[in-house]
């Protein structure tokens, strides 16, 4: 019996690495190519945001940027149901969370996810004592029920466990970066003579669209880097940021740089979204990043505005353009090989110059197809300036000293071929 019960054991553990060692080898195949969809103003359903009393001394908020909470109901002296639903529908299935909690007295309670029945949990929890400092709560602390929705394992909701008392927890679905941190960065930032700050439009509910310029050159040749049309996505966020503060650094590189090639970035280009704490919708209900083709929504028109009236006011080009997302994995959406623009093969060699730096990882490449539609930012990029352009994915759940070095290797490997 012994022995039968340690060959299945043994069985099982062969099994699970056979498919571990699967799972490892096969690369991610992307998204579904992307489909014209309409990008004309539709409402969005806001969440009521308040300081809400559950009972027994225990209290939630979303009174504060970035917080998304649409219900909270204390089921029993322990356990806490929240309901996360979505800005508009339909929409990708990146259910952003971000509430505070604190009790009277210390203790230990269960805090239930629940989702809409069309939708499913995607990012597991990070904690922060202070909504600036994060971590991600340890796996031992959560665990996230599976449903098999037409034949596929689905995380339908995820329960956790947490210690609260009288000092505040902050609970979201990746690290909150709001437009106050961006513009504390933006600000140490420029206090470089070479980096200036400009507003380039505003968004539905008159938040500023920011843009940063980099560099001292005349304008003959630039670049342009975009990130945050989709608020969840921090992991790309923080990429960018590595990648900016490297053009920025005080390196014989980047001055170099910096005297040939000027750069522009737009680092949050839906405000209002990461303020009402949206899936992936602007303050219209539209997904921005199908709108470069028809230009509905004002945050999408004023980076466009920006860059045709400034490439025709300098008769200048963009050799280079890359926009800032996450999703499951690591992966890089090219423009199919056999296009040319201002640079050709730039974007091949980049990709391939840094993964050279990092011997054990293997860089997901998808060029877009025929069937993509030509309404993202990087098609706009390419098609209408000619800039060599990249989408740049991160992983939701890597490692966030992997995303600073990636970011940083990404922004030297691209100076030194752009100044080749
Ligand atoms: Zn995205």
């Amino acid at each position: 019996m012994k022995l039968l019960r340690r060959t299945v054991l043994l069985h099982i553990s062969l099994l699970i690495a056979a498919l571990w060692s699967c799972k490892r080898d096969a690369q991610w195949e992307g998204q579904e190519p992307v489909k014209k969809v309409s990008t004309e103003t539709v409402p969005i359903q806001l969440q009521y945001r308040g300081c809400f009393d559950l009972g027994a001394g225990i209290y939630m908020s979303n009174e504060f940027e970035g917080a998304r909470l649409n219900g909270v109901a204390r089921t029993n002296d322990t356990l806490i149901t929240v309901l996360i639903t979505a800005e508009n529908s339909p929409i990708n299935m990146s259910p952003w969370y971000a509430f505070k909690l604190w009790s009277d007295d210390p203790r230990e309670i269960y805090i239930k996810l629940t989702y809409p029945k069309d939708a499913s949990h995607r990012y597991h929890p990070k904690v922060s004592p202070d909504g600036m400092n994060w971590l991600a709560l340890d796996s031992a602390s959560f665990r996230v029920t599976m449903k098999l929705i037409e034949d596929e394992q689905t995380a339908k909701d995820l329960t956790m466990k947490l210690s609260v008392g009288p000092d505040t927890v902050w609970v979201a679905a990746q690290e909150i970066i709001t437009s106050e941190q961006l513009d504390q960065w933006m600000s140490r930032l420029e206090t470089r003579s070479y980096v200036k700050r400009d507003t380039i439009g505003i968004s539905h509910e008159g938040r500023p669209v920011s843009l940063l310029k980099i560099g001292e050159s005349d304008d003959q040749r630039m670049i342009m880097v975009i990130s945050r049309q989709h608020p969840p996505e921090v992991p790309g966020f923080l990429a960018m940021q590595a990648f900016v503060e490297t053009l920025c650094a005080d390196t014989e590189l980047a001055e170099a740089f910096r005297s040939k090639y000027n750069t522009y970035v737009v680092p949050m280009a839906n405000p209002d979204g990461v303020y009402h704490g949206h899936w992936r919708h602007n303050r219209g209900g539209v997904d921005l990043n199908r709108d470069w083709e028809d230009f509905n929504q004002p945050e999408t028109s004023a980076i466009r505005d920006f860059m045709m009236q400034l490439t025709r006011s300098t008769g200048g080009k963009f050799y280079f353009g890359v926009d800032f997302h996450s999703t499951q994995e690591d992966i890089y959406y090219t423009i199919g090989p056999e296009l040319e623009g201002n640079m050709p093969g730039l974007v091949p060699e980049l990709i391939e110059a840094t993964a050279q730096e990092f011997p054990d990882y293997t860089p997901n490449i998808k060029p877009r197809s025929e069937k993509d539609a030509r309404i993202t930012s990087t098609a706009f990029l390419f098609f209408e300036f000619g800039a060599e352009a990249l989408t740049y994915e991160i992983g939701d759940h890597t490692p966030r000293d992997f995303i600073q070095r990636k970011g940083k290797v990404s922004a030297m490997k691209l100076m030194e071929l752009m100044l080749k």
